[in-house]
């Protein structure tokens, strides 16, 4: 009789995995953006407050302002006019050729009583 059932061996399981779970900063570093609980994480602080990230794509994800015209992340410095923000010089010149409401008029001051 033929038995075709071939049955290996397994590999006794690695007995004594025990990794030292410290929890000294494990719920204190946890992503802002995903969650993710990552060793690795780091401290960002600015206007917004303080955040933790575990990479800098998440950071940006929370961080980084749009672009007015295409709406693309601002991850470099961006090109500002007053409290709008652009991707670049293209896209402020786009924006402001199809007629900015902003007529490039100095804002005067408000709130003479
Ligand atoms: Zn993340
Ligand atoms: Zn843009």
């Amino acid at each position: 009789m033929l038995n075709a059932g071939a049955r290996k061996a397994g590999a006794a399981a690695p007995s004594g995995v025990c990794m030292g779970a410290e929890p000294r900063w494990r719920d204190a570093m946890r992503c802002d953006t995903c969650g993710n609980d990552y060793d690795r994480t780091f401290k960002v602080s600015g206007p917004k407050g303080e955040f933790v990230f575990d990479s800098f794509e998440c950071a940006i994800q929370k961080l980084a302002p749009k672009c007015a015209h295409c709406s693309c992340r601002v991850i470099g410095h961006g090109v500002e006019v007053g409290e709008t923000i652009y991707c670049c010089e293209h896209c402020r010149r786009q924006d402001a050729r199809a007629g900015a409401p902003k007529h490039g008029a100095a804002r005067s001051g408000r709130g003479a009583h």
